[in-house]
């Protein structure tokens, strides 16, 4: 796309923002409603662009994009007057003859980037947020889904006007020049590495980010787990979308007397889900994304086994059709290539501790994860995991779940993301939340003003109150 349509289509939005900044509650639940009747117009189309790119099963495309999206947009649509409403707070002593309160504003034209693995959920929740707080925005799918893409771009079109939501299809190259832009948020989908890139030509005009990033998840299976539906969860949590899922438990820590049985029952839960005729359902499972990852993977797994891992489970791939079966790798090492980045694929390494704090060490000896999942049967061990562990979000005794509950935060901590999404925090994430004082007639804070000299008591009073 050229450099000067990207340039006017941002002025064309910066324009449209002046209108945007006061609308009302109604006005932007008109939009998600335009949202959502193109959405629901382009259904077809986005199945059969996913399954295309991706070889997502129907059930899974339609649970965990589109449905999660209308689900999105259904909640945001009730609660929207509920945020954009005043927020009244008690005065403090400074404040006493006047009201104060809190109030979202719009923060300007944003920019949303997003990442090919679940390529509708993770463009179109965070349109609804900016949609929501009254942004305009520009939004950039990832290349790697090109098809999706286009009808992402179709949806966009169908709903809204260029000066007020666009989506631009393109690469690294029109990243990089969207990112020169003075946006006034950014909301990124993708590697910490690209993050990072994100957050320094963010830096350049001050804007605010959202970063949504991966990372190393830990499944921690405690001795006082049910290894059975540990197994069950996990391999639910790894498997689906073949692993290509940003919470996805990267690897599984498990108390040295349950490994065998973990290794036996996880063996069983996979053969139940994927292999119900005897061979892989291909049409449950989804395919890697493209040759270079296929490539990343089977080479990660190569490597722990040539380092003495073993394999426990799986390890077939088919690389004409994208295709790495579910696969579970026993006996690795911290010091293996395959716990030193982000598997994103379906090769779940089993790691075992002897106690507690052994599996806390492994942990924090990586970057803080996006997600945790504890497994264990007594409260007193999943407060202990509870308390201890950093990670943006813990689900205990299953996988996943706490990016499906949208009263709740979604995000990461560090290295695995800064700051939060879904619901009311991904409409906060596009808004400016202003503390506002009305002062009243009596204007108290005229006590304050110069001349000083009969007013040292003042300060005596202030300290008594404030003791
Ligand atoms: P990615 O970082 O390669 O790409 C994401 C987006 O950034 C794409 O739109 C891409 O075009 C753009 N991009 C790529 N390189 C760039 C560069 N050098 N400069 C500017 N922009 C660039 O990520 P991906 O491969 O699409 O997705 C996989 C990663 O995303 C994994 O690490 C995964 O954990 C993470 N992820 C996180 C979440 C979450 O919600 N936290 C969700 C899904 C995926």
């Amino acid at each position: 796309m050229e450099t000067a349509t990207i340039y006017q289509l941002f002025e064309r939005q910066q324009q449209t923002q002046l209108q945007w900044l006061t609308s009302t509650a109604d006005e932007r639940i008109a939009r998600l409603k335009k949202l959502r009747k193109a959405l629901e117009q382009y259904r077809e189309a986005l199945q059969t662009s996913m399954q295309l790119e991706l070889r997502k099963p129907l059930f899974e495309l339609s649970l965990h994009e589109i449905e999660f999206v209308l689900a999105e947009l259904r909640y945001t649509i009730e609660n929207l007057k509920e945020w954009m409403a005043p927020k009244y707070v008690p005065a403090s002593m400074g404040t006493l003859s006047s009201v104060s309160y809190s109030q979202a504003q719009p923060r300007g034209v944003s920019l949303i980037l997003s990442p090919w693995n679940y390529p509708v959920q993770l463009t179109l929740c965070p349109v609804i947020a900016a949609i929501a707080a009254g942004c305009c925005c520009m939004v950039k799918p990832s290349e790697l889904v090109p098809q999706t893409a286009e009808v992402l771009q179709k949806i966009i079109a169908a709903a809204f006007t260029e000066a007020e939501i666009c989506v631009v299809n393109g690469g690294v190259e029109l990243s990089t020049l969207l990112l020169s832009l003075p946006f006034s948020h950014i909301h990124f989908t993708g590697s910490p590495q690209v993050g990072k890139v994100v957050m320094k030509a963010a830096a350049e005009h001050l804007c605010e980010v959202t970063l949504e990033l991966g990372g190393k998840s830990p499944a921690v299976v405690d001795e006082t787990a049910n290894v059975a539906h540990a197994a069950a969860a996990i391999t639910f949590g790894k498997f689906v979308n073949a692993g290509q899922t940003c919470i996805a438990p990267d690897y599984v820590l498990v108390h040295t007397s349950l490994a065998e049985k973990l290794v036996v029952a996880l063996s069983q839960a996979v053969k139940k889900n994927y292999y119900s005729t005897g061979k892989l359902e291909k049409a449950d499972y989804a395919q890697i994304i493209n040759a270079k990852h296929f490539d990343r993977i089977t080479g990660l797994l190569q490597d722990a086994l040539a380092q003495g891992a073993r394999l426990a489970l799986g390890g077939e791939s088919t690389k004409a059709d994208l295709t790495i079966e579910p696969t579970i790798v026993a006996g690795v090492r911290a010091d293996m290539k395959l716990m030193q980045e982000e598997i994103f694929g379906p090769v779940l390494p089993i790691l075992t501790f002897n106690t507690p704090q052994e599996a806390l060490d492994i942990i924090r000896a990586l970057d803080k994860p996006l997600a945790a999942y504890i497994f264990a049967g007594k409260a007193r061990r999943k407060d202990f995991y509870l308390a201890q562990i950093q990670a943006g979000g813990i689900t205990v005794n299953d996988t996943l779940l706490h990016i499906a509950n949208m009263n709740l935060p979604f995000g990461g901590i560090n290295n695995s993301g800064v700051g939060k999404t879904h619901g009311h925090y991904g409409f906060m994430g596009f808004s400016n939340e202003r503390g506002i004082v009305k002062q009243g007639w009596m204007r108290l804070s005229r006590v304050a003003h110069p001349p000083y000299a009969r007013k040292n008591w003042m300060i005596r009073v202030m300290r008594y109150f404030l003791r």
